[in-house]
């Protein structure tokens, strides 16, 4: 008779490159990864046991501790707080008795804490046995603890409802709403499913790859490389075989366009994963989708299964000899720097996501060494449209030189949150019109997640595209009501110092160090000199291996920048020095740790 175990291993074929799924089956059927597990996993696998335990510690959504029957995460991103989740954390806390990061001790509940999740558009919002909850109250919280203590399961506890009274699939449990608020030409309706691989096989790769070029697509995810250029490359790299994967790792707070279009538009997602490897020669695709957008996994499986069944996908593609191509998912665990596309890559060969050094690139040498494409979900769904339309019909739309459209997440201080595909060179001004915010309620909008810039009103006519604002498409919007500093610029702040994968000294340390001189500034302790030398301290980040540290201390150097002010009122004019340390408040702390009374 075979264990648990030993039938998840012999799911993924005792493949130690499928730890991941190894380990997400695992702690899904045990609610955490034990150590005799770990061991047995190790041994199987004919790897150390270091390295299983590596993979296990690095990701948020592993466990080597029991962390009860039922895992409520409730997300903790800054727009979680603007809509209302310090009073939902305490609801939870309250009706469990038990804190953050604890079980409940008859090892029902576990509590926790997670960042964005996706759900920016509808907060605060929670995580329950891979279930969504959004727009949750102190009211609901106390209804499904009332639930989870009658023995409900998570799928019994709600209703499901779209939002739009459409009923997409039942393999979608969730309450999950696709506010897609404006449609472009990439995510119109009219869209049928196969029809530009039905024109690719009437045309060589090279075509396809030369029809993408003239198009000038730049990848959507934010750096903006051309993916003409990209799928040359991979094309012309030597290797037995080929990738493509498809990035929906979306873990910049605020952004959910990919949650969206995976919910709405998959077709489209994986026609752009078949051409993509029909152009560059690879037989396999590889979507790589965040461990939040879990509840997806029936329905998304479902799509893959009907391409299969009508030759869209598998041998010999519409009677096309030869042309062979296949698409599996791949689940992450939860870690922010898997977007990184080597992180990613890694993370799909079942190790740690920490990001490669480069050169090579994947192109050259990616998944299990072979060349590798690694494209953004919104840039696949629109090759489909240059396929079907051409490059010249793509570049009438945006900028010259960001062509075609963006689809924007925004959420935040508006009537109307959710996704709008609009054409590049659309101004911040333009979008507070859109989304229905009025300029004089806005003192500022996050442009592009904690990574990109707070920018302030003087500069709402600012355009989004490469030319001014790059961004990977997620804007903020933050009302005159809200607190720069403390609601939005420390929480970002703590975000990168939890997602730093400690492979740099620079992002290991300096995230903190930042965090530390903002919250003695924010405690009235700060000097002067502690803004300069945030602004110093700042740039050696720049030195970081990858975009995470690069980029980690933008929140705070955009907010000097934009709104300085802010730090100087709470700064002390009348001293050029103050180590920051209070000794009362150090006494105190203190004494709740101990139990004493304080005696000063
Ligand atoms: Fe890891 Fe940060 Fe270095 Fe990136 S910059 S590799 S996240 S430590």
């Amino acid at each position: 008779m075979k264990t648990g175990l030993q039938k998840i291993l012999e799911k993924y074929g005792n493949d130690k490159t499928r730890l991941m799924d190894i380990l997400i089956d695992v702690q899904s059927e045990n609610g955490f990864i034990s150590r005799e597990v770990t061991i047995q996993i190790a041994e199987e696998l004919g790897m150390s046991e270091v390295d299983v335990d590596q993979t296990i510690s690095f990701y948020h959504f592993f466990s080597q501790k029991p962390t009860g029957k039922y895992q409520i995460y409730l997300n903790n991103s800054a727009v979680a707080y603007m809509m209302g989740r310090a009073e939902v954390a305490a609801a939870f806390m309250k009706e469990l008795g038990i804190r953050f990061n604890e079980v409940t001790p008859d090892g029902l509940v576990g509590l926790f804490e997670t960042s964005c999740i996706g759900m920016n558009d509808q907060e605060p919002a929670a995580i329950i046995n891979n279930r969504i909850f959004t727009r949750l109250t102190p009211f609901r919280a106390k209804e499904i603890v009332r639930d989870i203590k009658e023995g409900k399961s998570v799928d019994d506890m709600f209703v499901q409802d779209y939002g739009d009274g459409e009923n997409r699939s039942d393999l979608i449990k969730s309450v999950v709403s696709n506010n897609i608020r404006k449609i472009g030409p990439i995510l119109e309706r009219n869209y049928k499913y196969g029809q530009a691989v039905e024109k690719i096989i009437g045309i060589s790769p090279e075509q396809v790859i030369e029809e993408v070029k003239k198009s000038n697509i730049r990848g959507r995810g934010g750096a903006g490389f051309p993916t003409g250029l990209k799928w040359e490359f991979c094309r012309n790299a030597t290797g037995e075989k080929k990738y493509i994967f498809c990035n929906a790792d979306e873990g910049e707070p605020g952004t959910f366009k990919d949650r969206v279009i995976l919910t709405e538009r998959p077709r489209l997602l994986f026609e752009g994963m078949v051409v993509a490897g029909y152009a560059v020669g690879a037989t396999e695709g590889i979507l790589y989708i965040r461990h939040e957008y879990k509840y997806l996994q029936q329905y998304l499986e479902s799509i893959l299964q009907g391409a299969r069944d009508t030759n869209y996908l598998g041998k010999n593609i519409l009677g096309k000899k030869g042309f062979n191509f296949e698409i599996r998912i791949q689940f992450g665990a939860g870690a922010y720097v898997c977007g990184e596309e080597s992180a990613l890559i890694e993370s799909a060969e079942g190790k740690r996501g920490e990001p490669r050094d480069r050169p090579p690139f994947p192109v050259e040498k990616g998944y299990r060494d072979m060349p590798t494409v690694v494209n953004n979900v919104e840039t696949l769904c629109a090759v489909v449209k240059v396929v079907l339309m051409g490059g010249e019909w793509y570049k009438s739309f945006g900028t010259t030189e960001s062509t075609g459209t963006k689809v924007l997440s925004i959420s935040g201080d508006c009537k109307f949150p959710g996704v709008y595909e609009v054409a590049w060179g659309f101004s911040i001004d333009d979008i507070l019109d859109m989304v229905g915010a009025r300029k004089e309620d806005v003192q500022a909008v996050q442009v592009g997640g904690p990574s990109g810039a707070i920018i302030a009103p003087n500069e709402f006519n600012r355009i989004l595209g490469y030319e001014d604002l790059a961004t990977g498409g997620s804007l903020i919007i933050i009302g005159n009501n809200r607190d720069i500093l403390t609601q939005i610029v420390l929480n970002f702040a703590e975000f990168f110092i939890d997602e730093s994968c400690g492979s740099c000294s620079t992002c290991r340390i300096v995230p903190t160090l930042l965090r530390n001189k903002l919250v003695k500034i924010l405690n009235a302790r700060g000097v002067e000199q502690d803004i300069e030398d945030m602004i110093e301290w700042g740039k050696i980040l720049r030195a970081s291996r990858c975009g995470l540290g690069q980029t980690a201390a933008n929140p705070i150097l955009s907010s000097i920048k934009n709104f300085r002010y802010l730090y100087e009122e709470k700064i002390q004019k009348n001293k050029v020095f103050d180590n920051g340390f209070d000794l009362v408040m150090a006494v105190k702390e203190s004494c709740k740790v101990t139990g004493r009374v304080p005696n000063i």
